[in-house]
């Protein structure tokens, strides 16, 4: 089947790439459309250990094609992938905190082959290939009227961005909010301020070009930055007695140390972008001391059995749009230049087209 394979040294379009039948337990999803989100290139730039060959990919939507024993969900459902592959028995999981759950770091036996060759599965999800094989809880059923591109982008950027802002930063309405960077996680956070009441939602980005959709999605001012230096007093020229929520959409300590020199008194800083493994920040403690918090954040510490449902009944209602978010749609084969697009700031998002359709 086709796939795409990290080799270790470059993006492969294959044909060849075999999936495993489920276990107890498992379902082998068709992946229809993956998006291509930042964290996929982390194994590619050497920021996380990762074996190779490997298949990347987590961000994507499908239709269940097979079930192992103990699965109830239908063939034919349409669903969302996550990459939370959690026990679903220890407390963390009983309380619906699944990303709390240490089970969701165990690896299942190895999914995929070539020439008989083991090819990993980057977190546990593997969705570049026309077929993967998760956990039954790895799948959240959505409705069909949903476009495949819009259910992809559920399972990462959407459910992340909105479970930032509404399950860590608890964003009230008339609170201000203050986004630094206008990624495919960035725009989502804009918009679930936006939805949440937020008297203000400035976002801060080097790329003018992001200013646009920004607004489309909900921000009420947008601010050019040089680099992270320029940050906090450019922050503060709009707002000097500071925002209360903060939230860095990049991974980077410089960027995470401005975000809490952002910071209102009462203020809540979440950590949004994924950092590289090594990285340290440095801030002045002080400048937490007015009941101010820096919060991790996990795929938008939510339950996704819960959380995308709704979202994606909120998007059939018209109540958020995903689809402005969706820049450009490609088959497996021009990765190449799709990884160069998101490097270059070009992309909101960009999604493989698994199914064979034709690119828009
Ligand atoms: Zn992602
Ligand atoms: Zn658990």
């Amino acid at each position: 089947m086709e796939a795409l394979v990290w080799t270790g040294s470059r993006l492969e379009a294959v044909d060849d790439l075999e999936v495993r039948d489920p276990l107890p337990g498992e379902v082998t999803v068709r992946v229809d459309a993956a998006g291509l989100c930042h964290s996929d290139l982390k194994p590619v730039d050497g920021d996380i250990a990762q074996a190779v060959p490997v298949v990347l990919g987590h961000e994507a939507a499908g239709v269940v094609v097979d079930r192992g024993a103990g699965v109830d969900l239908p063939i034919g459902q349409k669903v969302v992938l996550s990459v939370l592959r959690n026990c679903g028995h220890c407390a963390a999981c009983l309380a619906g905190l699944p990303t709390l759950c240490r089970g969701t770091t165990e690896s299942p036996p190895t999914v995929f082959t070539r020439y008989g060759a083991p090819v990993a599965q980057f977190v546990r999800v593997g969705a570049f290939a026309r077929h993967t094989v998760v956990g039954q809880q790895q799948v959240v059923p959505v409705p069909d009227g949903i476009p495949d591109t819009v259910a992809a982008l559920l399972g990462c950027a959407v459910v992340t961005g909105f479970g930032a802002v509404w399950e860590r930063a608890r964003l009230r309405a008339g609170e201000s909010a203050l986004i630094i960077g206008a990624g495919g996680i960035g725009l989502n956070v804009v918009q679930a301020a936006k939805v949440a009441g937020a008297s203000r939602v400035v976002v801060c980005d080097t790329n003018p070009r992001k200013e646009a959709i920004a607004r489309r999605l909900g921000a009420t001012e947008f601010l050019v930055v040089g680099g992270a230096d320029d940050v906090v007093a450019t922050a503060a020229s709009v707002s000097p007695e500071g925002f209360d929520a903060v939230l860095e959409c990049v991974g980077r300590a410089d960027l995470l140390t401005a975000a809490v020199g952002a910071l209102a008194w009462g203020g809540r800083a979440v950590m949004v972008g994924l950092p590289p493994a090594d990285t340290t920040v440095t801030f002045g403690m002080r400048q937490l001391f007015q009941d101010k918090a820096l919060l991790g954040c996990r795929m938008g510490s939510v339950d996704p059995h819960r959380f995308i449902p709704d979202l994606a009944r909120r998007y059939l209602a018209g109540e958020i749009v995903i689809d402005p978010l969706v820049t450009t749609v490609v088959p497996l084969t021009e990765a190449e230049d799709l990884v160069a697009r998101l490097r270059s700031g070009d992309l909101d998002r960009g999604v493989f087209d698994l199914a064979g359709r034709s690119p828009r």
